[in-house]
């Protein structure tokens, strides 16, 4: 059957070789062109697939030239695929100039689904999956790192990065120091792979794995953490602000009852805070 007029974005596999659907594999067979990271990487997995290679590259270092070319083969009726290295293209990989423009220029693009590592890895690490925020890769240098993760502190969903093996201890490290020893973490490695391996625990308990056996930090990375749970029992600042205000006319276990009451916090405990304003 031929193909509509269009980009398609086929997802190929993050390891196992077999996880790539029939209809990718039907869409990467009829394309004229398949724009790729890598034509030699490429090229070993379509010959695998038994497809004869009509690979260009496009990476980040020339997709903006590129997006003009691509978008004159749709002109002519060509079809077209782009795929990445590994997993679904666009997702901490090249492709999002080109389909930014291509959708402004009115041209169709079609998505196939198929291997994301972050999907897989949240799909099976047993944190909360109902919401989520995907932050890919962390800064490389230090500084910068720390600073994205203090920005994080207080996210309540739960996180995914994406990691190099040359930094996953370096990374969980930067994540005790912003957010302490205790925050649940589950490191998926090498998914899908002979060494897939889910390493969880807290922080703490992660990084004394990775430091005990090296052969545990080898490999593709996807770090989850569980996202910040706030104190229940925690005063906010608000509420300190009202007990101060109060107390200066009123005496504090009046000033703590009526702050209670307006925040629905422990009196008790607000008398005790009042005690140290
Ligand atoms: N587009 C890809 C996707 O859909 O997942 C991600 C590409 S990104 C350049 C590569 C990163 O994805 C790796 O550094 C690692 O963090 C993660 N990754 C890819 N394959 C993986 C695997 N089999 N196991 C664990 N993490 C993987």
């Amino acid at each position: 059957m031929d193909l509509t007029v269009a980009l398609y974005i086929v997802p190929t596999p993050i390891g196992h070789l077999d996880d790539i659907s029939r209809r990718a594999v039907h869409v990467l067979s009829e394309v004229d062109l398949i724009a790729c990271e890598d034509t030699r990487h490429s090229g070993k997995l379509l010959q695998h697939l038994g497809i004869q290679s009509k690979l260009i590259a496009l990476h980040d270092h020339n997709e903006k030239q590129k997006v003009n070319w691509i978008a004159d083969q749709l002109a002519q009726q060509k079809t077209v695929a782009l795929i990445s290295d590994a997993g679904t293209p666009l997702i901490s990989d090249p492709g999002y100039h080109l389909v930014s423009h291509l959708r402004q220029q009115g041209y169709k693009v079609i998505p196939l689904p198929g291997a994301c590592a972050a999907i897989t890895a949240l799909s099976a690490a047993g944190l909360p999956s109902d919401r989520f925020c995907f932050e890919g890769f962390l800064p490389a240098k230090a500084k910068a790192r720390l600073d994205k993760l203090a920005l994080l502190k207080e996210e309540t969903r739960s996180l995914i990065f994406y990691e190099s093996p040359r930094r996953v201890l370096d990374t969980v490290n930067a994540m005790i120091q912003a957010w302490g020893e205790q925050r649940e973490v589950v490191l998926a490695r090498e998914l899908t792979k002979t060494f897939e391996t889910f390493i969880q625990g807290t922080l703490v308990q992660v990084k004394a794995v990775l430091e005990e056996d090296e052969n545990q930090q080898k490999g593709e990375f996807v770090i989850l953490c569980r996202g910040y749970q706030p104190d229940p029992r925690a005063i906010s600042q608000q509420a300190l602000n009202t007990l101060a205000l109060l107390k200066q006319d009123l005496p504090l276990k009046k000033s703590a009852a009526i702050t209670a009451q307006i925040y629905g916090l422990n009196k008790k405990q607000l008398y005790e805070a009042g005690l140290e304003l």
